[in-house]
């Protein structure tokens, strides 16, 4: 059944619009402050899935809306995956993301394997199911931070294949390889297919 819209669990305007136009713009989207909601909804989970289901699933019970969620976080093999779903607050609750990038090149200095990777988990709830979503991007991190653009952890990731960090690329080029828009890819192929 076609749905009059869908409610992406974030407050930033610019990134539900942003997700609604890599959806295709079939079917409108709603932030959080247009259903009302102005709290800061609950991430206590210790997986991406875990924050990205709490998320989707408050939505869903506080105001009864189809929704979708996502959780990203920056997973490194020689540190057991972390920071994972703790990469925001990585070096403090401050999320400083100046702070977290210079723990994360402490942390790597005495590591010969520099192999991370970005992974976004989506959670869509819809006429009463639960579906997940996975975008990955694989890659190294850098010796040193590289590039002016992007945000976070991106001065220090360079993606497979490529021998610039993210924050030296367009956020053309980004969004074109990007662990989140492949997970959006992703979603709007099952909502496609699904005839939403
Ligand atoms: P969120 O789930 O999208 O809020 O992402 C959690 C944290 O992961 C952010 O605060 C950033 O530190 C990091 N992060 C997520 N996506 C990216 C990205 O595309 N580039 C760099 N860092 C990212």
């Amino acid at each position: 059944m076609k749905l009059t819209h869908l409610v992406f669990a974030s407050s930033n305007k610019n990134k539900v619009e942003e997700v609604e136009t890599k959806l295709g713009g079939s079917i409108p989207l709603k932030g959080l402050t247009e259903i009302g909601c102005y709290v800061d909804i609950p991430e206590t989970a210790d997986t991406l899935d875990g924050n990205a289901r709490m998320k989707a699933h408050y939505v869903h019970d506080q105001f009864g809306e189809n929704c979708f969620a996502d959780d990203t976080g920056l997973e490194v093999k020689a540190l057991n995956n972390a920071p994972g779903v703790y990469s925001a607050r990585y070096a403090g609750p401050q999320k400083n993301s100046a702070d977290n990038v210079r723990k994360l090149l402490e942390e790597l200095k005495s590591k010969d394997n520099r192999e991370a990777r970005f992974r976004t988990v989506i959670c869509l709830l819809i006429d009463g199911h639960e579906y997940l979503f996975e975008g990955v991007v694989s890659g190294i991190i850098s010796e040193t931070p590289c590039g002016e653009g992007g945000f976070g952890y991106d001065p220090v990731f360079i993606p497979e294949g490529h021998s610039r960090t993210f924050a030296a690329m367009t956020m053309e080029e980004k969004n074109q390889i990007s662990h989140r828009a492949k997970a959006i890819a992703a979603l709007k192929i099952f909502l496609q297919q699904s005839g939403y």
